[in-house]
């Protein structure tokens, strides 16, 4: 299966990823884990990507799809994916679909968690990452606002969108999450197979 999760930062995907992941069991594709990691290992693309990271701002498309690329190619990656993080922008989402087209891997579900603003403000302050001052917080969720948010309508348009109400305990959230993956997976094994010639 190949899923999407979208939310603002702070909606708990971070949490949620993780059961959904050792539920599914498919590969966790997180941007902004690969960018943290390209900065800690000092690489080119480490470097560009910090000063947008530590103002809240979105990394370039770029250097993102630069990123992804390299990791879809790898063989884990065949029978599925979770995205975490990608796309935020609508360029990012064009050139996965474009990517998924040419490689016979179409996209199954994107998960939208939906908390709203004031709850967000008040998890991100008590977690203390570097990106986590409040001037920097409010940067991110206005990119989120303006830049990501839209891809719901993207994916709404497509058939692809469940928007899942994120408040809750972790628990009673990730039960709402299940019960959208499985209807979704039981629509797939419904759906009729492609020729073989
Ligand atoms: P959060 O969802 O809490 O913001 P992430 O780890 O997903 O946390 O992202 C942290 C930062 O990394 C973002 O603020 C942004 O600067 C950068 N980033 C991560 N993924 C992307 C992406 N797909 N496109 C552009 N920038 C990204």
């Amino acid at each position: 299966m190949r899923l999407i999760f979208l939310g603002p930062p702070g909606a708990g995907k971070g949490t949620q990823s993780e059961r959904l992941l050792r539920y599914l069991r498919i590969p966790h594709l997180s941007t902004g884990d690969m960018l943290r990691s390209a900065i800690a290992g000092r690489t080119p693309e480490g470097a560009r990507a910090e000063e947008y990271m530590s103002s809240g701002q979105l990394v370039p498309d770029p250097i993102i799809l630069e990123l992804v690329a390299a990791r879809l190619e790898k063989p884990d990656c065949m029978s599925g994916a979770l995205f975490d993080g990608f796309p935020r922008t609508l360029g990012q989402a064009q050139a996965l679909d474009d990517y998924l087209q040419q490689h016979g891997r179409p996209l199954d579900l994107v998960l939208e968690l939906r908390v709203p603003d004031e709850a967000v403000i008040k998890r991100l302050s008590g977690r203390g990452r570097t990106d986590d001052r409040p001037e920097v917080i409010a940067q991110r969720l206005k990119a989120y606002w303006s830049q990501t948010r839209p891809l719901t309508d993207y994916y709404s348009q497509r058939g692809l969108l469940e928007t899942i109400d994120g408040i809750g305990s972790p628990d009673e959230v990730f039960d709402r999450i299940k019960r959208a993956v499985d209807k979704r997976q039981s629509s797939r094994t419904k759906r009729p197979l492609p020729p073989t010639n």
